[in-house]
């Protein structure tokens, strides 16, 4: 299958930065990657700094990604966040079943499958998160927990909505580990979920999702991931909180 999709590349700040350090971070970042046209750009801050860098960026290429999402529009859920509000602050993705929440909040592919349609419903775009730990890549179960997880998690979705959703393969074992997948081992697994893709859903959807590459990726590995041809893009944690990291990721990538 033919590579015809445009990169994607989002930094997820996680639980770092107070409003004040966002604005500073999201204005080296809007300098320093003024020119890129041929990435889509995401930066996913903490909530509470989703309105003052939703209006640091108006008008740029940057665009605002939110990193959770409750699956209910409105109601008794202390402490969650509905799609309304996000969409308040312009907020266009958001991040779903990230291995953190999937290891600390106990979600499931049944839940991030609800997430996933709350989230279409809303007219937002899902970037939704699968990947192996090193124990079950040790036992050789790699692709059966990929496959698990893609079913699980975009089963409530129609062919239209997962056209429009993202996918982020991020072995568990690689995430702020400092251990990046060897270039094959990231298209070995991409390539298995654009194949899952394609029974699921059918070759044009297949070939029309954007796979992320999350785990580790730093301004030195960024070119030859992105080399491969079912990696469209990349979820950064840790190289993100930086501006020159997360531009220079890009820039490579390009
Ligand atoms: C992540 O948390 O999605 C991630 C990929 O983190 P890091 O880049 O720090 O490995």
């Amino acid at each position: 299958m033919e590579k015809e999709r445009k990169l994607i590349i989002a930094g997820n700040w996680k639980m770092n930065k107070t409003v004040a350090e966002a604005l500073d971070l999201v204005a080296d970042i809007k300098r320093d990657l003024r020119e890129v046209k041929e990435v889509d750009i995401v930066v996913c801050p903490p909530f509470t700094a989703l309105s003052e860098v939703s209006k640091a960026i108006l008008n740029t290429n940057l665009r605002l990604g939110a990193q959770n999402m409750n699956e209910n529009n409105f109601g008794a859920y202390t402490g969650e966040i509905a799609a309304g509000m996000l969409k308040e602050f312009s907020v266009r993705f958001v991040i779903l079943g990230h291995s953190e929440r999937r290891q600390y909040q106990k979600e499931t592919d049944e839940l991030i499958a609800k997430k996933a349609l709350a989230v279409h419903t809303a007219s937002l775009k899902p970037i939704v998160c699968v990947g192996e730990t090193l124990t079950e890549r040790e036992a050789g179960k790699t692709e059966k927990v990929l496959q698990t997880q893609v079913r699980g998690s975009l089963s409530t979705l129609s062919k239209g909505q997962m056209e429009e959703t993202i996918l982020a393969y991020e072995p568990v074992w690689a995430i702020g580990t400092g251990k990046t997948a060897t270039t094959n081992q990231a298209q070995e697994a991409h390539l298995f979920i654009r194949r899952l893709l394609l029974d699921m859903f059918g070759e044009t959807v297949a070939r029309r999702v954007r796979i992320q590459y999350g785990g580790s990726v730093k301004p030195s590995n960024a070119r030859d991931l992105m080399s491969q041809p079912d990696v469209d893009g990349a979820l950064v944690g840790g190289a993100s909180l930086e501006a020159r990291s997360f531009a220079d990721i890009i820039k490579n990538s390009i």
